[in-house]
């Protein structure tokens, strides 16, 4: 090592790191103080002098023994060293960066330099940092990523102590229209007291989140039971539900609440979440202002959701999505006509993943592409299967996402599964919504009578909730109308319901086209619309959504089961 680069120490350079606002100290090789500069000692505001004491003495963080390695190794190599430690002043200890360097005194010796930093200012902007990347701006609550790994926690401690806990979604009714109306200044100061009030209600050992505009989520350790349940959620909409005074007004607002409990629902953190808010849109459906504890009757919800996005994309690679096909009958015969394709995916840990929540993310991504071309080739695959067993023909329905629709390949996916299976183009029936026709509708009619050109056949999906110009029909070449599923379900009970199912079969006949009804589940359903000339019902009553071996054998033992007339079927059902 040549030793005349090392650093001469004067006073010129003691002089210069005080200029600099840094303390510095010169040690000996055993840590020990020959020199502290005056903005060290004011700083430290020792009255007893500094040299012969050793550095570590006057440090929080490290004694001789851990700081004597740290010295050698400067020594030894030569090359300087960073610490962060605390530095004992007269009222308290201040953390510094310590910069250890090694020179050669005038009898060429090697001595310690060291430049101590204040990092008080630094620290405090990595904690406010650190605060802001976790918590949310607004209320100061800890946000989703923070939430996430608290409740990771609580996981992992209830699954030591195997003490279930509940996670409360709660969500401002009507909150929307508060900042609309009102601005966004009586907005957020709304959230900010709501966030407040919701804060106090909850024990310290509780955490209270927010997790989006109108949304907070409270995790609550050692609430399980119904009634600790019902006494915090009570608690919680009570609070919301007392007048906000801001800026002169006077405002009333509510609260619905959708709870899941570990581990009776879920174990894990993403789908205790998913299912509390499922639980929160029921509550808001019915009625609001109330809690729900979440039943496994509750639809998945429809939120966007990072972590399954990019589950998603590992999904495909892994070969998680899969087909079940769902039954469409004759209403009269109920023998099996064709089969609706339904997605589903089969995640390791979260079991079956409803499309409801993963169709929307593949349509904001564009991975609905790929598994819709994979869906429609496949399904055509599997429709040859179930009529080599069934021996007769039958159809095939798919859904096209809107996303799919525009896509400038959508046809040649189309030929490739017509291709590839070797069925006949009007096996094949593509389900698509209004509102896919309607957002581009010149190019809406180029697509379908290309199509038309295959055979394939159209079938307006969820058809009453889309758009209450009917024109289209007449404009474009469609062949079914599948009536949703919400017209069916007060069926025969509602009357307005029942007036929508008769006016669309009306229009169908006229109009020369097939009506399905989906969502049949009762017989009474089935009979009052079988007696208004529906002829086909899709529902489960007739046929659940099931995996392809399940529907091949279905196909089988139709093929032996005698037909029951429908005169007899009213008396045997
Ligand atoms: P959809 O096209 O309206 O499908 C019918 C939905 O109703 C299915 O839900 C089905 O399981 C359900 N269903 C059928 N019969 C009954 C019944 O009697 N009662 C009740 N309550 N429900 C019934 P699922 O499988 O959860 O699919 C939901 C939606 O996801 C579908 O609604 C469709 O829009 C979309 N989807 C499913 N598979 C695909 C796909 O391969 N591609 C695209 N683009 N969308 C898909
Ligand atoms: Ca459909
Ligand atoms: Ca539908």
């Amino acid at each position: 090592m040549p030793t005349s680069v090392l650093p001469q120490p004067r006073h010129a350079l003691d002089n210069l790191m005080e200029e600099a606002g840094d303390i510095v100290f010169r040690l000996n090789q055993q840590g020990q103080l020959l020199f502290a500069s005056q903005r060290a000692v004011a700083r430290i505001g020792s009255a007893a002098p500094l040299v012969g004491t050793a550095l570590a003495r006057l440090l929080a963080d490290l004694d001789q023994v851990q700081l004597a390695p740290v010295l050698a190794a400067v020594l030894e190599t030569r090359a300087p060293r960073l610490l962060e430690a605390r530095l004992k002043t007269a009222d308290m200890e201040i953390w510094h960066e310590l910069r250890f360097s090694c020179y050669l005194n005038a009898d060429g010796a090697p001595e310690l330099l060291v430049v101590g930093r204040d990092m008080t200012v630094q620290h405090a902007t990595e904690e406010r940092l650190r605060h802001m990347a976790t918590h949310d701006a607004l209320t100061e609550l800890p946000n989703r990523l923070l939430l996430s790994d608290r409740m990771r926690m609580v996981i992992a401690n209830a699954r030591r102590s195997g003490q279930g806990f509940a996670v409360a979604t709660i969500g401002i009714d009507g909150f929307k229209k508060v900042n609309d109306g009102l601005g966004h200044p009586v907005g957020d100061a709304m959230l900010r007291m709501a966030a407040q009030r919701l804060r106090k209600t909850l024990r310290d050992s509780d955490t209270l989140a927010r997790v989006g505009g109108d949304e907070f989520v409270a995790v609550l350790p050692g609430t399980a039971t119904e009634a600790q349940i019902k006494l915090v959620t009570g608690r919680l909409i009570a609070t919301l539900q007392a007048p906000f005074e801001i800026e002169g007004h006077t405002i009333y607002m509510g609260a619905s609440v959708g709870v899941a409990v570990y581990p009776q629902h879920a174990e894990d953190e993403i789908r205790l979440l998913a299912l509390a808010d499922a639980a929160m849109s029921r509550a808001k459906e019915t009625g609001k202002a109330r809690a729900v504890v979440y039943s496994p009757a509750d639809a998945g919800p429809p939120q966007h959701d990072i972590s399954l996005e990019a589950a998603m994309f590992q999904a495909v690679r892994e070969g998680e999505f899969l087909l079940y096909y769902q039954p469409i009958v004759d209403a009269h015969t109920r023998e099996i006509q064709g089969f609706e394709t339904l997605m589903r995916w089969k995640h390791p840990t979260l079991g079956m993943v409803p499309p409801a929540r993963f169709i929307p993310i593949a349509e904001t991504n564009g991975l609905i592409n790929l598994l819709g071309a994979w869906a429609l080739k496949a399904a055509c695959v599997q429709l040859k299967q179930f009529e080599e067993v069934a021996k007769r023909n039958l159809y095939i329905s798919v859904n096209i996402s809107p996303r799919q629709f525009r896509n400038d390949k959508f046809l040649d996916v189309l030929d490739d599964a017509i291709a590839f299976s070797g069925l006949d183009g009007e096996q094949l029936v593509l389900e698509i919504t209004e509102g896919t026709l309607m957002i581009d509708p010149v190019h809406a009619e180029s697509i379908l009578s290309k199509m038309a050109e295959r055979k394939a056949r159209i079938a307006i999906d969820d058809f009453g909730t889309g758009y209450s110009s009917l024109a289209y029909l007449k404009r474009f070449p469609i062949s079914v109308l599948k009536i949703d599923r919400t017209f069916i379900r007060d069926l025969p009970g509602s009357q307005k319901d029942g007036a929508i199912c008769n006016a669309v079969l009306d229009l169908a006949k006229h109009l020369d086209l097939s009506v399905v009804a989906e969502g049949v589940e009762t017989e009474e359903q089935l009979q009052y619309l079988e007696q208004r000339g529906c002829q086909y019902i899709q529902g489960y009553l007739t046929g659940k959504p099931m995996a392809a071996n399940v529907a091949l054998a279905a196909l089988k033992e139709s093929i032996h089961a005698n037909v029951v007339p429908a005169e007899l079927r009213q008396v045997h059902p």
